[in-house]
């Protein structure tokens, strides 16, 4: 598998990491051969994070004995420098490692995140302290939000950054990517398959290997998909005219009702985490059901029926994507999934 230079981390990984978060869905003996599989195949980078529940843990197992041959990458979601300190300890012990190679600010998409990890005596500096000791080797931060990316790459604090980019959400190739290029912050590509919502690898994948500096990091839940993605990294990197073809028409259906997370329809009026709701059916993709049903996952769609119908946030969309009635389909979607699986509930249940 080629290997490219993670920014100035001088860290050489794959081509192609491996996203821990769908592997939550799988028992811990489906799991081991699926990284096995995976570092076989030459992949030495592997992402998971403090919150994707049972992933860090059975990382950690699969990659007993094999160490030295991976790059681990973890995240915490807390801002708080004593919370923090505790994922990081929480981070070595299920992996079960002495050190990790990238540690990363996960989801800082608002500017008072990213003021308040970086404010003296705050987060970073947790961070920055146990680089100093060798715990940590790499600091890094994702995000969902542009303009937040861009400030934080400019702080030059952060040695790389993880944001969605894919044929469809395609922004970061305009400013984001060269001035990582610049800073020398290396891009690591979440959601390359749009989340999910692209089914077709090949356009896919194809489409990213037109940036070689950047390493896409598909969410692997079996061994054939890594696998596929793997053959596609090492075939032919032009995308033929057919291929093209087939990227415009995703494009074009998808577009219509594509959310690419910007976050610019904000403030809504009753306060509902528009892009939450409409992008909820890629964490149905990805996650276990029962997390997905638990009460603090289904209450932006709770919140979403409460849409008041004022129409804001739709002059706002640069997409100009139907809001509204996006935000209606997410909710009889939702709730028809979740009357089914509480069905399925019951019933296993009684037997
Ligand atoms: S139309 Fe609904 S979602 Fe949009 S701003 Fe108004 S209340 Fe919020
Ligand atoms: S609804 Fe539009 S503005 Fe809001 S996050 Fe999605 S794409 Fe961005």
């Amino acid at each position: 598998m080629e290997k490219v230079r993670l920014g100035r981390t001088n860290l050489m990984i794959s081509r192609i990491g491996f996203g821990g978060i769908p592997i939550q869905r799988l028992t811990e003996a489906e799991t081991i051969p699926v990284v096995r599989r995976s570092l076989e195949l030459g992949i030495n980078f592997i992402d998971t994070a403090n919150n994707y529940t049972t992933s860090e843990e059975r990382i950690g197992k699969a990659i007993k004995g094999l160490r030295q041959n991976v790059i681990i990458a973890t995240k915490s979601g807390s801002r708080d420098p004593l919370e923090l300190s505790h994922h990081l300890e929480l981070s070595l012990k299920r992996l079960d490692v002495d050190y990790i190679d990238l540690y990363q600010f996960h989801g800082i998409s608002d500017f008072a995140s990213l003021d308040k990890v970086l404010a003296p005596g705050g987060a970073m500096d947790v961070v920055v302290k146990a680089q100093s000791r060798g715990i940590v080797r790499h600091i890094g931060i994702s995000s969902h939000q542009m303009d937040v990316a861009i400030k934080a790459v400019a702080t030059g604090r952060f040695e790389t950054i993880m944001f969605p980019f894919n044929f469809i959400s395609s922004e970061a190739a305009d400013k984001l990517i060269p001035l990582c290029r610049q800073l020398g912050v290396g891009f690591i590509c979440m959601k390359p398959m749009a989340g999910g919502m692209v089914d077709n690898a090949n356009v896919a994948i194809k489409y990213l290997r037109q940036f070689p500096d950047i390493v896409p990091i598909p969410g692997i839940e079996k061994a054939a998909e890594i696998e596929e993605i793997v053959n596609i990294m090492q075939g032919p990197a032009q995308m033929t005219a057919a291929e093209k073809r087939d990227m415009e028409r995703i494009k074009e259906t998808l577009g219509a009702h594509f959310c690419h997370r910007c976050d610019y329809c904000q403030p809504c009026t009753m306060k509902i985490p528009i892009s939450t709701v409409l992008t909820h059916q890629s964490a149905y993709r990805r996650l276990p059901p029962a997390r997905f049903f638990s009460p603090p996952l289904g209450e932006p769609i709770e919140k979403a029926a409460e849409c008041s119908d004022c129409g804001e946030c739709e002059q706002r969309c640069p997409y100009h994507l139907p809001i509204r009635k996006l935000l209606k389909e997410q909710i009889t979607w939702y709730r028809g999934l979740k009357r089914e699986y509480e069905k399925q509930c019951t019933s296993s249940s009684l037997k």
